[in-house]
Order: C-alpha cells, then sequence, then structure tokens
C-alpha cells in the first residue's frame, strides 16, 4: 500500500520509504491511502484476545501488503512487550493505563514499535541511519530506550535546555551508546523547527540518511491505534464509548481517529490539551493559529504547532463542520490540573498525572455525555514521572517507580547548541 502526502495525495510513497524519510519532501505528513476496515466479527473477537494478541491482528491488517506475516508479527511481538490495563475510576468512567512500559509514558508504544520496523526496513544496509528526535520530554525517552543499541542506527534526541523535568533529562541523557542527547537553548517549537529543517535540507540529505521519529513519523503513530482497541474490549460489554485524549502535537488523538475509521466503535472523541490550546481554539472558531508554546505543569503538551493537525484535517477531508462533529476540546490551566489531581485522589483514590488529569476533567466536561455509554480517559504517564507536582498536591509522597530511580543516578551527557539551524546543520555535517 502506498502513503500520500497531505500536502499533495499525488505525492506517494511505499511504506518502507515513507517510514525512512518521516516527513514527506514537500512538507507534508504521510497517510494511509486505505485506511483498512476491520470486520464486526474481527473486532468482536477482541473481547476474549489479550493487549498483544489485538495488537497482532491489527499490524497485520496495516501492514500486510507491504510485510509478511512473519515479520509484522516479529517486530509487534518485540515492541508490545507490556499491557495498557483498563482503570475502573468512578461510575461510568475508566482509565486506560499507557504508562507500563520502559519509560513510563505511553510513547513506549510507537518509539518501540518503529525501532523494530526501522530496523527490519535498514537491515543489510551499509551506511547508518540518523535519527532525529525533537522532544518536550516524553518522546526522547521513549525513543532513546526503544531504540538503544538498535545496530546501524544513530538517534538524536534535541530537547529544550530547561524545559523538561530533572527526571526527564535523566532519561534522554543518561543511556549513552548510540544516543546523543541536543540541549538546545531554546524551546520545543525551536527543537521541532530545528528538525524540521534539517530534513527539508538538500545538502544534509546529500551526506546523511536522515529520518524522524516524531510522531510524524508513520511508524509511531499506527501502532499507538492499538490499544484504543484494548479499551473498548476490555470494557466487555459495551457497545460504544466515548473517550477522552490529553492532547499537545495531536498524534496520539490521530491514531484514535484512524482506529475510529477502522471500525472502532467510538461514539465521540474528546480532545484535552493545558493553556497550548490551539486545536481547542479551532474547534471553536474554524481558525488555526499556531503560535509560541507556554510551559505548564503537563509539559509534554506545551505545543503551540500540533503537527499532526495536518492529518486531523485530512481525515475530514478539511471540513470544519466534520471535525466539530467528532470531537470536543477542552483547555485547562496548571491550577484546574492541579485541582483535579486533588478531587480525583480525594474521592476515589485514583492518582492522575497532569495529563491524565485533563483528560479526565475533559470527559467529565462533555455533557452530552450518556449515561449508559461508559467513557475512557487515556492515562498518558505514570503520576511518578511528576512527583514533584503530584506531590505538592496530595501532600504525600509517590512511589518512584525503579526504571526511574535508576536513571536519576547516573551522569548526565549532553552536547549543548544554540536554537540556530545553521549551527545544527554544521555540527551534523562533522560528525
Ligand atoms: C506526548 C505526550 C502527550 C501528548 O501526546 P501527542 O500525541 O503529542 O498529542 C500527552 N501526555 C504525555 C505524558 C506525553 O508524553
Amino acid at each position: 500500500m502506498n502513503y500520500y502526502s497531505t500536502e499533495n495525495r499525488q505525492l506517494k510513497r511505499s511504506l518502507k520509504d515513507a517510514v525512512l524519510e518521516g516527513l514527506a519532501p514537500d512538507g507534508g505528513l504521510f497517510m494511509p491511502e486505505r485506511i483498512p476496515l476491520l470486520t464486526e466479527a474481527q473486532i468482536q473477537s477482541f473481547r476474549s484476545k489479550s493487549f498483544h494478541e489485538i495488537s497482532r491482528d491489527i499490524a497485520i491488517s496495516l501492514f500486510h501488503e507491504d510485510l509478511n506475516e512473519t515479520e509484522i508479527i516479529e517486530i509487534t511481538d518485540a515492541a508490545i512487550n507490556f499491557d495498557t490495563p483498563l482503570v475502573y475510576v468512578e461510575e461510568g468512567i475508566y482509565t486506560l493505563e499507557l504508562f507500563h512500559g520502559p519509560t513510563l509514558a505511553f510513547k513506549d508504544v510507537g518509539a518501540r514499535f518503529m525501532a523494530r520496523m526501522l530496523g527490519h526496513f535498514t537491515m543489510g544496509l551499509d551506511r547508518e541511519i540518523n535519527v532525529l528526535v525533537a522532544t518536550s520530554g516524553d518522546t526522547g525517552s521513549a525513543v532513546a530506550s526503544g531504540f538503544w543499541n538498535v545496530e546501524g542506527i544513530r538517534v538524536f534526541i534535541l530537547y529544550p535546555s530547561g524545559g523538561v523535568s530533572r527526571l526527564q533529562e535523566k532519561q534522554l541523557t543518561t543511556l549513552g551508546g548510540n544516543i546523543m542527547a541536543l540541549e538546545i537553548a531554546g524551546t520545543f517549537d525551536d527543537c521541532q523547527r530545528l528538525v524540521k529543517s534539517a530534513f527539508q535540507d538538500k545538502d544534509l540529505h546529500d551526506h546523511l540518511i536522515l529520518t524522524s521519529a516524531n510522531s510524524i513519523n508513520l511508524a509511531r503513530l499506527l501502532p499507538q491505534s492499538f490499544y484504543y482497541f484494548n479499551a473498548w474490549a476490555r470494557l466487555r460489554d459495551a457497545r460504544e464509548f466515548y473517550v477522552s485524549v490529553p492532547s499537545g502535537n495531536f498524534g496520539n488523538l490521530t491514531a484514535g481517529l484512524i482506529a475510529g475509521k477502522m471500525g472502532l466503535p467510538v461514539k465521540h472523541y474528546i480532545v484535552a490539551t493545558n493553556v497550548n490550546d490551539v486545536v481547542p481554539e479551532y474547534l471553536q472558531t474554524g481558525k488555526f493559529r499556531p503560535r509560541p508554546s507556554i510551559p505548564t505543569i503537563a509539559n509534554a503538551m506545551d505545543v503551540g504547532n500540533p503537527s499532526n493537525f495536518a492529518r486531523i484535517l485530512d481525515l475530514y477531508g478539511h471540513s470544519h463542520d466534520a471535525i466539530v462533529d467528532a470531537m470536543n476540546a477542552y483547555a485547562y490551566t496548571d491550577d484546574e490540573l492541579r485541582e483535579t489531581i486533588g478531587d480525583v485522589y480525594q474521592r476515589t483514590g485514583y492518582l492522575l498525572d497532569p495529563h491524565g488529569a485533563a483528560g479526565y476533567r475533559a470527559l467529565k466536561a462533555y455533557t452530552p455525555r450518556e449515561k449508559g455509554i461508559p467513557g475512557v480517559f487515556l492515562e498518558t504517564a505514570h503520576p511518578g514521572k511528576f512527583s514533584l507536582t503530584v506531590e505538592e498536591v496530595i501532600r504525600s509522597t509517590v512511589e518512584i517507580p525503579t526504571q526511574l530511580q535508576d536513571a536519576s543516578s547516573k551522569k548526565k551527557s549532553s552536547i549543548t547548541l544554540a536554537a540556530d539551524f545553521p549551527d545544527f546543520k554544521d555540527f551534523l555535517l562533522h560528525l
């Protein structure tokens, strides 16, 4: 199957080329030419399957024209080696915990899958592949961990200096080996701009094989649809459900929308952001106004120009009406997020992280919600990753999972660069 650019439907690539190129040469994002529609029976069969088995089935539906079944199963099995359990929170409300992977954030799913798929496509190449990734925190650690020690691949992680938590920084900067952390004197948007410019630079392409591991890459985006099916399967007797997605770059939501196009019975999508509310504003006004991001306590969603918005427009034929029909969006201040963490903890004992708090609150805010239809919000990170914020709210200590404690005691190693494309290019050319 081919994948086209959101900027030009005639510009097409095979799966392999789309994954290797990351971003289309015209600056568009790749989209599948056809989204496979699963049969009712296939979707019903997920009720009696594990997340792992569901992931295999969907991966086969998505990729069977380009890879054989053994290859798909190998990639999927190696990537999806942890669960995404559905947890009851209160009457009618569940959370899908996406943080049981090695870096305790949902990005482990996409990053691990992409690392294995890229590894498969580059087997036997005689040149190294260079993966560039901009991170506002969790992407970087998931990619670093997912790609660590994968042969033939070098990873450059660009993160905003002072813009990620101390623990996130440790996760990015302590692996070593084929993982290089670049500390950029600027914001996440600067990091993202540097990466985008690098992909569009001819000199760099002549000298290096470059690809991305941001959620713009198909191999990260598409596997994120797996766990939406798991949410529905674990609900057991619900016919349809609401799903609420804490969003920054909107890759997670886009994967959920794709799951819907594959036949998953999502009644309505609910979008949650922090004060970086470019998409909620678009839903309200029909105008998309990207702008510099504002730092918040839900820092993995501090995105002022969400790159997957182009895919959302594409999925709905650029119709504002169609998008408004499919989803509602809500934006929250840091105080509102803190208040939600405290309130939910006190009433239910469930401890949210700041991103999940946005998802929970938005789900509750969507008032057309019908009583008999369950709602699921995605918990995108373990609360222990944001222990400073969370502990201040609940006034007791949060257990820090051992994965994080391990990174915490290692020594940081990073290279400092200005937020300046010529400097970045020069650095890459003289590796
Ligand atoms: C990346 C991230 C998000 C935002 O996901 P997008 O796909 O960029 O919208 C939300 N929460 C956490 C914890 C994240 O790491």
